[in-house]
């Protein structure tokens, strides 16, 4: 059917590239699908369906390779984009939230006044490993008085506990993956 036909073209477009950035990790590149304009303007749109579905008002991208894959659905989907960034780039007053990583720590920040009460936010990545980045994201919406409609990847790694670790900070909103 359709969802099988655009996962294939999805996962036609990913390249896996082994030991990078360091030995043991499978990278998942999307250059060649960013590269393909039927294959990005396609998961654009199966994206732009899911915020309509989930009642989005607002999009949030996770740098860096959120920050491309959500900008285009904000503007399709005639929402509002907001840069969920590494800490220390954004110029005006943030909210900072830090998580575990394997060893030590990070920290995102998005900008205080960047959501409205009446938000209903739809997160954005490219990959869903850990999960780490995607739970501190929730946290700083939710501390930002948004609400969560959901959180949306083309690709979770199901080997990896991800889904698990997003699971309280979701609440029982829905994580999509591709
Ligand atoms: P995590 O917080 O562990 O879920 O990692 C998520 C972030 O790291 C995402 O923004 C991804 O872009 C990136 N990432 C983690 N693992 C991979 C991978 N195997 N291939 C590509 N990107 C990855």
């Amino acid at each position: 059917g359709a969802d099988q036909d655009l996962r294939d073209l999805l996962l036609s477009r990913i390249h896996d590239v082994p030991d990078y950035p360091k030995p043991g990790v499978m990278f998942k590149d999307i250059t060649p699908l960013l590269a393909d304009a039927e294959a990005f303007g396609a998961l654009t749109d199966a994206f732009v369906a899911l915020c309509a579905h989930h009642g989005a008002t607002k999009v949030v991208g996770l740098e860096a390779r959120g920050f491309i894959l959500a900008a285009p659905v904000a503007v399709r989907a005639g929402l509002g984009f907001v840069p969920v960034r590494k800490a220390g780039k954004l110029p005006g007053a943030t909210l900072a939230q830090s998580y575990e990583l394997e060893y030590g720590t990070a920290e995102i920040e998005m900008h205080a006044d960047a959501l409205d009460a009446g938000d209903r936010v739809l997160v954005i990545d490219d990959v869903l490993a850990t999960g780490g980045t995607a739970e501190a994201s929730l946290q700083l919406i939710r501390r930002a008085g948004a609400e969560v409609a959901g959180v949306a990847v083309l690709m979770e790694l199901g080997f990896l506990p991800g889904r698990a670790r997003l699971e309280s900070a979701l609440a029982g909103a829905p994580l999509e993956a591709l």
